[in-house]
């Protein structure tokens, strides 16, 4: 039988493997045998704070700059670039005029869902991440029976879509807790986990946090983040894999980023391992025009190509869908491509 990671007796192990983190980039950089050369552009003092947990690290090639895992936490100095049209907020999350905003700890852009702010941290500070500039000061933890009330009086919400941050940065009481709470509002009938950790710090999925989900009223799914096939291992399939027995769906989500994953061996790869770790791929997301990013930035002309080989290669319950997020959408935008089989036919 699988068991969770953790050895019983220690449930909190993910939190002193949490204190342990990379926090200092040359400290990470000494650790993979690569020398803080100037070539390399590492920024030693970013804005963004780096931070690395060593199990994930431990799946970074030595002395390989280029790593895509490095790549995605590594602080730069094009950081501190500023692009033309790349900006602090392109969804206009912090928009109230949008339709969210007002409720603290609480965006709700689509019918039927709504997606609840638990905590700002993270376990990993991604470098491209659209929200690293996220008002996270208007949304508050204590201020989550504020948006639990929301949800209540709230009759059309079906699904409660927890995020962050990283809402499995809770404990397991916190995690325990705000389930409960969720359950016993009757309408709501879906809980949605968007989490990180069952890539980056495995050991998260604790037997508590496997047990609160297995008793829950709600259906549970959770949607993973995975950029990478080599982000997969043996520790993640061990996490996964708990979570499969008690019944959680589980769904990836990628973000398609230049220099990590824009090439279509690489993302199939990543769709065939996450099947044999027990998840479905859910979405490529296109990259927002977030200041800092822009050397990750794709267009639509690169993710084509990219896009169309996933298609004939992969069966299609393996293809995730690609789209990308509009501000004032209402729900996200599928990115179309013109069906060359199709002109051809007719012509
Ligand atoms: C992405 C997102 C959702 C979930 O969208 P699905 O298409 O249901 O996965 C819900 N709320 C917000 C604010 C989102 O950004
Ligand atoms: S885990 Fe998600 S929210 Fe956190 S930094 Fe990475 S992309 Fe951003």
């Amino acid at each position: 039988m699988i068991t969770p990671n953790h050895n019983p007796g220690h449930p909190n192990d993910w939190q002193s493997e949490l204190k342990q983190a990379f926090r200092q980039p040359k400290a990470l950089m000494d650790y993979l045998d690569i020398p803080i050369a100037a070539a390399h552009g590492i920024d030693l003092q970013p804005d963004f704070a780096l931070l690395v947990p060593r199990g994930y690290a431990d799946r970074i090639e030595h002395g390989n700059i280029h790593d895509p895992l490095l790549r995605q936490v590594l602080s730069l100095q094009s950081e501190k670039e500023q692009t033309p049209g790349f900006v602090v907020d392109p969804l206009k999350e912090g928009n109230a005029e949008l339709g969210y905003g007002q409720t603290p700890g609480l965006l709700h852009k689509y019918q039927g869902r709504v997606l609840m702010i638990t905590t700002p941290a993270c376990a990993i500070n991604c470098r491209y991440c659209f929200r690293r500039h996220f008002p996270y000061t208007d949304h508050k933890p204590k201020d989550q029976h504020i948006a639990l009330e929301t949800i209540a009086q709230n009759t059309s919400i079906r699904e409660v879509i927890l995020s962050g941050g990283d809402p499995l940065l809770m404990n397991d009481d916190g995690m325990a807790a705000l389930i409960k709470s969720i359950d016993a509002l009757a309408h709501v009938k879906r809980i949605r986990i968007h989490s990180r950790l069952p890539v980056v710090l495995p050991e998260r999925v604790t037997t508590d946090l496997v047990a609160t989900l297995a008793n829950a009223r709600c259906k549970i799914t959770m949607v993973i983040h995975s950029n990478h096939p080599n982000e997969l291992n043996a520790i993640t399939q061990r996490a996964l894999s708990c979570l499969r027995r008690i019944g959680v769906t589980l769904l990836n989500q990628s973000v398609l980023l230049n220099g990590i994953n824009n090439d279509a061996q690489t993302l199939v790869k990543l769709s065939e391992l996450l099947f044999e770790q027990g998840v479905l791929p859910y979405y490529l997301h296109m990259p927002d025009r977030v200041v800092g990013t822009a050397h990750f930035y794709l267009d639509d002309t690169d993710a084509q190509p990219i896009f169309e080989t996933m298609r004939e290669q992969l069966p299609g319950y393996l293809l995730p869908r690609l789209v990308r997020e509009l501000p004032g959408g209402i729900a996200k935008t599928p990115v179309a491509f013109e069906q060359k089989q199709l002109l051809n036919f007719h012509s």
